[in-house]
């Protein structure tokens, strides 16, 4: 990057700054930078356009009359909506279920990473500036062609065929040139970044393994040398012997980790070790999208029908992590401590929130 700074002087005789940049990168769609400061990365995306941040900085958007608003009629919210059946022609399909389609996969009309940021690898300025080609893919899984059917409401065929797509989608990204790692996530409600009310899930390609993901196969790798075991199931042991287990079932568990960062924040689990999701035999699959309704429901008995994001921690590089999924109820915003510090509070304590938890199924049993 070269900085130049031009001084010239104003015919009012004020000192005129004009500072001007160029960056080799300009013409990257997408870039990876990791920040001097903190070691985070950032992804810088040309790709999301002025239109999409004016987009959701309207008034409409920010009263959620737009994209959620449910005083809204159905009939308006479905005329706004682009993932309805009839409208195919508004994204790029990648691929479909059924006919009519009962599931389908579009490119991300938005995309954070780019198939056409150059590839590279880690490069910068003694270390400072130091940054990759944000190359990658962002597919869109519409989970049904019905606006209102949502995850917890689906039934259990419904769900495993929605997972064998998601499982699909990450065998089919892991195999393009210059993946590195394949994220399946979603985002759901306002306060969760959604910005379509139409019930989706996301699946995005990544040129490098880095973030959370990174730092847990790290360290479950480090466990691993050290006792001989697994960091999650030696874990696991611990959280429910202390009270924080919320369900279970033949093949998965679902617990509120010790150091949860959100109020009615889970981790499901399947019981054996497993490190990626293409591993998952048939029954096992049965039992994932079984938990995970499960948590989701009684999530929305206990807290209403809040925004959640869920993120599936699985890799297919390295066998030492223990797959799981971990989901964040979005009921307050993230905060100066948060955003600051990186250090976040949590109100809730995971045992209260497994107490209450367990409660409510017992309740809704009877
Ligand atoms: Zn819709
Ligand atoms: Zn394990």
């Amino acid at each position: 990057m070269f900085l130049s700074l031009n001084m010239s002087r104003l015919s009012n005789g004020k000192l005129d700054l004009v500072l001007s940049t160029k960056t080799e990168e300009s013409e990257n769609p997408s870039e990876i930078r990791k920040d001097y400061r903190s070691g985070y990365l950032v992804v810088i995306s040309r790709l999301r356009s002025k239109q999409y941040i004016s987009s959701i900085t309207t008034e409409e958007y920010k009263n959620n009359s737009t994209a959620f608003d449910k005083s809204l009629d159905l009939e308006s919210r479905l005329a706004k909506c682009a993932f309805e059946p009839g409208k195919e022609d508004l994204n790029k399909e990648v691929v479909r279920v059924g006919s009519p389609w009962e599931i389908r996969v579009i490119e991300n009309k938005f995309p954070s990473l780019s198939k056409n940021a150059n590839v590279s690898r880690w490069r910068g300025e003694n270390g400072l500036f130091e940054l990759i080609g944000g190359h990658g893919y962002n597919e869109v899984v519409i989970d049904s062609p019905n606006h209102e059917e949502l995850l917890e409401g689906m039934n259990t065929n419904q769900l495993t065929q929605w997972l064998d797509m998601l499982i699909d989608r990450e065998e089919e990204l892991y195999k393009r040139d210059n993946v590195k790692y394949v994220q399946i996530y979603r985002n759901y409600g306002i306060k969760a970044g959604a910005s379509i009310e139409h019930p989706h899930t996301q699946v995005m390609a990544w040129p490098i393994l880095a973030g959370t993901v990174a730092k847990e196969v790290k360290s479950s790798k480090r466990y691993l040398k050290k006792h001989s075991t697994c960091l999650y199931e030696d874990a696991l042991k611990k959280e429910v012997e202390n009270g924080r287990i919320l369900t279970e079932n033949s093949t998965f568990i679902a617990v509120a980790p010790f150091a949860s960062r959100f109020a009615g924040e889970s981790m499901i689990l399947p019981k054996r070790h497993l490190s990626y999701l293409g591993g998952t035999e048939k029954g096992e699959r049965k039992d994932l999208v079984e938990i995970l309704k499960s948590v989701l429901k009684t999530n929305k008995e206990l807290f209403g029908d809040i925004s959640y994001n869920f993120s599936f921690h699985d890799y297919k590089y390295n066998p030492d992590l223990h797959m799981h999924l971990e989901i964040y109820p979005r009921i307050l915003n993230l905060a100066g401590v948060e955003l600051g510090q990186n250090i976040f509070v949590n109100t809730m304590s995971p045992e209260d929130y497994a107490k209450e938890f367990r409660a409510k199924q017992e309740c809704s049993k009877r």
